[in-house]
C-alpha cells in the first residue's frame, strides 16, 4: 500500500508537490514562511518574542553607592571605635549629612550611602555603647557597598536584536524604563476543524458523534509557543461552510484547518483551498501519522490543512506548524534533533517515516546518548494515554527492524 515512488498527480497538478519526505515538507513550509516586520509593543507583552531594537541602560545602575544590608554607613578609620548615629537613611530616602569622625548614619538596604561612606557595617556585627554604637575591629573598605555604576553604565547595550524576551529581560527593560519596545510581531492564527461526527467538549455525543479533540488541542499548541489563536471555529464537512471559514480568516497569518484533507468523498479540503485562490504547495508527506498533510499559501497567509486523527494533527503541528511559525517570529525555526538510544527494537514503515511519542531520559552534560523508549499505542488512543511523553522518534523508512541500542533521532516536545 505504501507507495515510495513519487506519484504522477504532479502531472495535473504541476505546482503541488505531493507524497515527498518529511524533510522536503518542512523545507518547502520553512522557504514558503517568512519574518513578520516589527513593531513597538508594550513591554509586558514582549514575553518570547524577539527584539527588533537595541535597549541600552538609560542611567547608571546602581544610580548611587548602595547600601546591601541593614546597619551604619561608617566613615573611614572608625573599626573598633564607638560612632554616635547622627541621622538614619531608609530606601529611597537621602541623608544630608557627610560623614566624618567620631559618627555614622543608621542606613538600610537600598539606601544610598551618605557623601563619606567607607563601609556599611551590617546592624548584627554591632553593639549598643555609651553613647552610640560600637563598631567591629574588622571592617573592609567599601564591605556592604555597591557603588554607582559597577552593575552597568549609562548608554551601556544591554539587549540587543535578535535576543528573545525572558523574565530577566523584562526585568531589564523595566529598569531602564523601556516601556515600549520593537519586537518581530507575533503571527494571528485561527483554527477551523471540519468533521460532520463532532460536537464540542461540553455535549453528550450520540453514537456516531465523538467530542472535537483537536481544536483545543491546536489552541494549546498555539498558546504554547506564545500566540492567542484569534479564532476557533467548527465547519461541519460541507463545503459552503468551509469556504465560509476560509474567508471568514483569510486575514490572519496562520490558518489552520483541522480533518477533511485527505481523499474521502466528504473531505473538501483540497478543493476549497484551491477555490479560494489558495496556492497548494504540497499535499501528502511520506510519513505515518499524518499521511495526508496539506500545505497552501494565499498571499502571505499560510494554511495547513492537518489530519483529523488527533495525533496526526499533534505530530504535524510539532513538526511543521511549529518551525513556521517560529520562522515568522524570526527565531530559530527548528526545535533541535537529538539523538538517543532505543531501548527497545523497533519496526520502520516501508517507505515512510514513522513518528512515535516516547520517552527520553534527562541526560546532564556531557554523558552518553540518552536513552530513548518508544511509547506503544495505537493510533489516535496515543493521544489519550498522552501524560508521559517528552519526544516524538523519528523512525527512517528502513527494510529491518532497527535493534535495541541503534541510534535514533527524535525532537523534544516541551512545552507543546
Ligand atoms: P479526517 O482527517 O477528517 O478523515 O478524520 C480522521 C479521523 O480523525 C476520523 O476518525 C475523525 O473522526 C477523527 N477526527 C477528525 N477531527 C477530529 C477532532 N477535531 N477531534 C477528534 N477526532 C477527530
Ligand atoms: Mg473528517
Amino acid at each position: 500500500m505504501d507507495n515510495l515512488a513519487h506519484s504522477n498527480e504532479t502531472t495535473s497538478r504541476p505546482a503541488t508537490r505531493s507524497r515527498i519526505s518529511p524533510a522536503e515538507a518542512l523545507q518547502l513550509v520553512l522557504d514558503t514562511a517568512t519574518q513578520l516586520p516589527a513593531e513597538p509593543m508594550p513591554m509586558l507583552e514582549t514575553l518570547g518574542l524577539v527584539l527588533a531594537e537595541a535597549v541600552a541602560v538609560d542611567r547608571d545602575q546602581p544610580p548611587f553607592d548602595r547600601a546591601m544590608m541593614d546597619g551604619y554607613a561608617v566613615p573611614e578609620g572608625a573599626a573598633g571605635s564607638e560612632l554616635s548615629v547622627i541621622d538614619q537613611v531608609a530606601a529611597g530616602g537621602v541623608s544630608p549629612v557627610r560623614l566624618g569622625e567620631g559618627h555614622c548614619v543608621e542606613i538600610m538596604t537600598g539606601a544610598p550611602a551618605p557623601a563619606g561612606t567607607a563601609a556599611v557595617v551590617p546592624k548584627e556585627h554591632t553593639r549598643p555603647g555609651e553613647k552610640g554604637v560600637l563598631l567591629p575591629k574588622q571592617i573592609t573598605p567599601g564591605q556592604h557597598v555597591v557603588p554607582r555604576g559597577s552593575e552597568c553604565r549609562e548608554g551601556e547595550v544591554i539587549l540587543r536584536p535578535g535576543d528573545r524576551v525572558d523574565a530577566l529581560a523584562i526585568a531589564a527593560m523595566a529598569s531602564f524604563g523601556k516601556t515600549s519596545v520593537r519586537v518581530i510581531r507575533r503571527p494571528t492564527l485561527a483554527i477551523v476543524t471540519t468533521g460532520a461526527e463532532l460536537i464540542p467538549a461540553d455535549g453528550v455525543p450520540g453514537e456516531s458523534q465523538i467530542r472535537d479533540a483537536n481544536g483545543p488541542m491546536l489552541w494549546a499548541m498555539a498558546q504554547g509557543l506564545g500566540l492567542a489563536p484569534v479564532g476557533l471555529a467548527h465547519a461541519g464537512d460541507q463545503i459552503d461552510t468551509i469556504l465560509e471559514n476560509l474567508e471568514r480568516f483569510s486575514d490572519c497569518d496562520v490558518l489552520i484547518v483541522a480533518g477533511g484533507v485527505s481523499v474521502g468523498r466528504f473531505d473538501f479540503v483540497p478543493e476549497a483551498v484551491t477555490q479560494v485562490g489558495a496556492e497548494l504547495i504540497f499535499h501528502k508527506v511520506r510519513q505515518k501519522p499524518g499521511k495526508p498533510l496539506l500545505f497552501a499559501r494565499r498571499g502571505d497567509q499560510l494554511i495547513f490543512g492537518l489530519p483529523g486523527n488527533p495525533l496526526a494533527c499533534h505530530i504535524c503541528f510539532h513538526r511543521y506548524v511549529g518551525p513556521a511559525i517560529r520562522k515568522m517570529q524570526g527565531q530559530d525555526p527548528n526545535r533541535a534533533e537529538l539523538t538517543g538510544r532505543l531501548t527497545e527494537p523497533v519496526e520502520p514503515r516501508r517507505g515512510r517515516t514513522h513518528f512515535v511519542l516516547g520517552m527520553v531520559d534527562e541526560v546532564v552534560g556531557a554523558g552518553p546518548l540518552p536513552s530513548v523508549r518508544p511509547l506503544p499505542g495505537k493510533s489516535s488512543a496515543d493521544v489519550f494515554r498522552a501524560v508521559g511523553p517528552n519526544c516524538y522518534l523519528e523512525i527512517p523508512p528502513r527494510p529491518d527492524t532497527i535493534p535495541a541500542g541503534a541510534s535514533i533521532s527524535f525532537t523534544r516536545l516541551d512545552k507543546i
